[in-house]
Formats: C-alpha cells, sequence, structure tokens
C-alpha cells in the first residue's frame, strides 16, 4: 500500500476531521493494524496518531486485536475497526427491483435483506421507503443495533448535497427532495446519492489497493448506463452535482431511439436490455423469451450468433469508454451492473475496443477490469456514504 496522504494547510479542526476519517478508513478497510503501521503510513507524528486511538478507544470506534508480529522488541498492539459500531439502513433503488438491508459500517449486511418492485411515483417513493425504514429499524431494535444513519442510492440524477433527485428514468421521478422529506420524519442523518457514486464507494472499500492517487471510472451497465468518476482524490461532482450521465451520450447514427427521446444514445444500443434485441435481430433462436442471460450463455458454450449480439454490444460499450477514456486518462475502469456477470465475454471484445477506439496510448494503458463489491455494491456502499457523517456526530458530539 502506498502511503495515504494527509491533509495540511487548512485550519486546525479540518485538518482533524480529515486526520480523524483517514485513520478510521485505514483501519477499516486494511486492519487490523498497529499504531506504527498507521504512523508509517499516514506520515503523522507518532503523538498526534496516538492522542486520535486513545480517543477511538475511549467512543468504542476500535478496539484491540492482539499481538502483531515484530522481529525486535515487544509485539505490537494491533487495532480493528467495530463495524458494528453504528448500523446504516441501506436501500438501493437503482433498478427496477429495490433491496435494502442493515448495513455495519465495514459494509457487511445483516441478513436477511428485504427486496421488492421498485415505485414509479413520488408519493409511491416516499412511502415504500418509509416502510422500508419502519421495517429496518425494528429489525434493528430486536437485535440490539444502533441504526447511525440511512444511506439511499438512486439511479438518475441526484444533487447529493442536498439529497435531491432531479430526475430517474428509472423511478419515473424529478424534482423530489427526498433527503429532506424522509428528514422530516426520522430523526436520523440521511444521505442521498445517485447509485453510480454509491458503487464506486463500495468498490474503493473493497480494493486493497489506496486509491488516493488513481483515477477511476465505474461504468454500471444494467437497465440503464451511467458512469461515477473518482478523480485526484475523492468522487468528481462537477458543478451542480450532475455528473456520469454518460447513458445519453450518442454513439450509433439513426440508432433506436432512447428514453430520452434522442436517438443512438450509448444507453439505447448497449444496456442490458439491448443484448436480447441485439441477439433477435442477428437471427438468434433462442425460444421465445429470449434474455440477456440466455445470449450470455449461449455465447459461452460458443454459439456464434450469440457471440456476435454480446461483440455488438460491446462494440457500442466501447464506443462510449473510449469518449471516456480520450476526455479523462483514467488508470482504471470498473464495470458493474449485469455486465459484470459475463467477464469471461465482455473482458476480451471491450479490451480490444478499448485499444482500438480511444486513442494511443491512452487506450493501451487504461487497467479495465469488472466489479468486486457484486450485486450488493449499491447496499455496501451507502455504509460509506455514511461513515463520515457518523464519525463526526460521535468524535463531536
Ligand atoms: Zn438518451
Amino acid at each position: 500500500m502506498t502511503k495515504i496522504r494527509t491533509l495540511k494547510g487548512a485550519n486546525q479542526s479540518d485538518i482533524r476531521e480529515h486526520n480523524q476519517l483517514t485513520i478510521i478508513r485505514l483501519i477499516r478497510d486494511y486492519g487490523p493494524l498497529s499504531q506504527t503501521e498507521i504512523v508509517k503510513l499516514t506520515g503523522l507524528s507518532k503523538a498526534a496518531v496516538s492522542v486520535l486511538i486513545r480517543e477511538f478507544l475511549e467512543r468504542g470506534l476500535v478496539e484491540p486485536a492482539g499481538a502483531g508480529q515484530s522481529s525486535v522488541g515487544p509485539k505490537p498492539r494491533l487495532l480493528r475497526f467495530r463495524g458494528d459500531y453504528r448500523y446504516v439502513i441501506g436501500i438501493d433503488l437503482s433498478d427496477p427491483h429495490y433491496r435494502a438491508a442493515l448495513v455495519d459500517l465495514r459494509g457487511q449486511i445483516l441478513e436477511p435483506r428485504i427486496s421488492g418492485t421498485a415505485p414509479h411515483d413520488e408519493n409511491g417513493l416516499l412511502s415504500t421507503v418509509c416502510e422500508i425504514i419502519d421495517t429496518l429499524l425494528d429489525r434493528a431494535q430486536q437485535r440490539g443495533c444502533t441504526v447511525g444513519g440511512i444511506g439511499i442510492a438512486i439511479s438518475g440524477l441526484v444533487d447529493h448535497q442536498r439529497g435531491m433527485i432531479y430526475r430517474s428514468t428509472v423511478l419515473q421521478i424529478s424534482d423530489m427532495p427526498l433527503q429532506a422529506e424522509i428528514e422530516k420524519r426520522y430523526q436520523l442523518p440521511v444521505r442521498v446519492d445517485g447509485d453510480v457514486n454509491v458503487r464506486l464507494v463500495a468498490e474503493q472499500g473493497c480494493d486493497e489497493e489506496d486509491w488516493t492517487d488513481r483515477n477511476v471510472i465505474y461504468v454500471y451497465v444494467g437497465t440503464g448506463i451511467g458512469a461515477g468518476l473518482y478523480l485526484k482524490g475523492g468522487i468528481y461532482r462537477g458543478q451542480s452535482g450532475l455528473v456520469g450521465e454518460i447513458g445519453h451520450i450518442p454513439v450509433v447514427a439513426d440508432g433506436p431511439t432512447c428514453v430520452c427521446g434522442r436517438r443512438g444514445c450509448l444507453e439505447a444500443v448497449a444496456s442490458w436490455s439491448r443484448l436480447p434485441e441485439l441477439a433477435r435481430e442477428l437471427g438468434f433462436n433462442g425460444g421465445r423469451e429470449v434474455t440477456a442471460e440466455h445470449v450470455v450463455r449461449a455465447a459461452y458454450a460458443g454459439d456464434p450468433v450469440a457471440h456476435a449480439a454480446c461483440a455488438e454490444l460491446a462494440a457500442n460499450l466501447g464506443e462510449g469508454l473510449a469518449i471516456l477514456v480520450n476526455i479523462l486518462n483514467p488508470d482504471l475502469i470498473i464495470l458493474g451492473g449485469n455486465i459484470a456477470d459475463a467477464p469471461g465475454v465482455f473482458y476480451p471484445l471491450l479490451r480490444q475496443n478499448l485499444s482500438d477506439r480511444a486513442i494511443k496510448p491512452v487506450g493501451d494503458q487504461v487497467e479495465l477490469r469488472f466489479s468486486r463489491a457484486g450485486a450488493d455494491a449499491g447496499l455496501v456502499g451507502t455504509a460509506g456514504l455514511l461513515l463520515p457523517v457518523i464519525l463526526m456526530e460521535q468524535l463531536t458530539g
């Protein structure tokens, strides 16, 4: 792991907050760690680390985890993060089917989870979200878990600072102040963010490598297509938080009509629901109810028509990825959503497309991989979203 960057030059309370969060994240993501290791990784003084660790121990945020190895001198005391210190009510509304669960601050899901069909209007959304919260608050009480916040991942354009849904085609909702509505009803911190950003947070949490100096693009390919950007140490939010609508970049002239009304958008030609249509157009004979999963299974089994459909989807997606790569020169692209279930078919196709369509050497240099956080990323990431909020509330309260 590379050395973690700590903040210098800001005001004292900002520096303290930043360092508290840095150390907690370090112990959470890479622990158990000794105090000496934390000093080495952060570059902070031994005294500063010692003060912060003592505070974390007193508050119950970290706990002793036995002794580490040492070739000389006494064995160092290890510390680990207490994920069950607080739980988050995580709700993932990134798909026509929602899922929700209690998630601890390490991102571990407390089973069982709740799932159902996402509503398609503002009142329906509010009552569904409140029902989920009530159910999970009851469950937390039964199990003796303390809930520290509510995190909601939404497919679409979201102003994360106000928790405002500007537009969600999946939920068919626009201009809804969801965070304010939930905060009115519950005495808990609430965070609402775009699902790709929540997934990006989950991917960062389960990567063994530190992202401080990485530039990462997360591309979700499911019913819709969206991107989250992690640039130079944090999520890139743009001017007003409305970033990553790559699904509506036109990539095929006179292509099929998109949900936005225009033609040939990336989402219309490369989303997961496009795959069975492409296969049928190419003459794939998979019975009446062809699904994307049928096509992928047939492609794995060597069916040339199914493989050609996957290749066309990958070519369309490759156009969109090449545009992102040419503009942003990232060093890593992570693909999530349904496409991450079929890396064997799509990795070689997309790797080739990126090299062919992006400018040299940018397209060849970028690392391409599939999601590690998996299908639960939209839930797991809510813990990372609420971690700084809960932590600051506890440490300053
Ligand atoms: Zn569109």
